[in-house]
């Protein structure tokens, strides 16, 4: 491999990790971010390295980039549904008028798209698992509209960049990740659970705790995205752990793995929250080869150490 890289969100969670996993792939990365959501912290292991390369950009507004580039990345937004409500307008945003602009610079120095999707797309899905084909229940005037919306109208506008101009793209619907700097703050199910277990706070579950989700580990997601870039396939792939398990699953596992005497609280569900998700894996397993390999409770230690060694 080889060769320059653009990479947006690389100050993020799944971006920092990507860079980590570009620079020893021999990638030259130009990681790009505005800090919304990220911080140049996660990549401060990087500072003055020749391979990596850092622009505080808002991918709002197009980049001028004078250098050829083989790969333009795009996995900048806001991710976390308390972060994306908080951000209405910049999460359309940097998913419509980013991702427009981000295909035009790929098109003009003639470099390969990849666009980080999402399991929201399918919104709170009839079908399941989710398979790439199914077309998704979302309710497009709701509050996470903001996100799902934005996320099909990428997939769509990667797709007719290819279509139009024979882009060579990529696209990836990831299902729920988890791993060392997720923001401890962002209020994803993981990081409050296991924030909470580590205070002695009660565990918040929003509803009856009977929604299921199933998480995977940062580590197979990036696997899965190298492999993907190796592979000449445009259409949406599934990343994600097929383990799936309820919300009070989820923590009583994160209960046990902590040791936390933190009991469990109900609050109200969130609007449109989704009843069930998980993927169908098997178009990544026939083109990618791929399959995680790190199981919900090896990967929620990890998750649960790089936690505690910064909280
Ligand atoms: P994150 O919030 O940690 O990272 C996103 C990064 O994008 C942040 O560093 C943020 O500052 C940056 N950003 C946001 N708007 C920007 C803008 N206008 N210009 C420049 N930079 C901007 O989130 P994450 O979990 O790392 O998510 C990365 C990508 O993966 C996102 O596109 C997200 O939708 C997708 N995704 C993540 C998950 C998950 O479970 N983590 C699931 C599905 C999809
Ligand atoms: N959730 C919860 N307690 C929390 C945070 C989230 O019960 O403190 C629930 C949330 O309502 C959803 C699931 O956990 O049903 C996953 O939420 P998350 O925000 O991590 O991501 P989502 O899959 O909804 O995008």
């Amino acid at each position: 491999m080889g060769g320059t890289v653009l990479l947006t969100g690389a100050a993020g969670f799944v971006g920092s990790h990507l860079t980590d996993r570009l620079v020893r792939e021999g990638y030259r990365v130009i990681a790009v971010d505005n800090c919304s959501t990220g911080s140049w912290d996660n990549l401060a292991h990087w500072d003055n390295h020749p391979q990596v390369q850092k622009i505080q950009h808002d991918v709002i507004t197009p980049l001028a980039v004078t250098e050829p580039l083989d790969w333009v990345m795009h996995f900048a937004s806001p991710a976390s549904p308390p972060k994306y409500l908080g951000l209405p307008l910049a999460t359309l945003r940097v998913n419509s008028e980013g991702t427009y602009h981000l295909l035009e610079l790929a098109r003009q120095k003639g470099a390969q798209f990849f666009l980080a999707s999402t399991s929201e797309i399918y919104g709170d899905p009839l079908e399941h698992p989710q398979r790439e084909d199914y077309w998704g229940h979302v309710n497009c005037t709701g509050p996470r509209s903001v996100y799902d919306e934005a996320k099909r109208y990428a997939e769509a506008m990667t797709l007719a960049f290819h279509r139009q101009y024979g882009l060579s793209v990529r696209i990836i619907r990831i299902f729920n990740t988890h791993g060392p700097r997720m923001d401890p703050d962002d209020g994803r199910v993981v990081t409050n659970f296991i924030q909470q277990a580590l205070r002695g706070e009660p565990l918040t579950i929003y509803g009856d705790g009977s929604q299921t989700r199933s998480f995977q580990y940062i580590d197979d997601l990036i696997e899965g995205i190298v492999r993907l870039m190796g592979v000449n396939y445009p259409y949406p792939v599934n990343l994600g752990n097929p383990e799936e398990l309820t919300v009070l699953a989820l923590a009583q596992v994160i209960q046990e793995l902590t040791g936390t005497q933190s009991p469990i609280h109900f609050y109200p569900l969130p609007q449109d929250d989704p009843k069930q998700r998980r993927p169908d894996i098997t178009l990544a397993r026939t083109k990618l080869d791929w399959y995680p390999q790190v199981d919900l409770r090896t990967g929620l230690r990890h998750t649960i150490a790089d936690l505690r060694r910064r909280c």
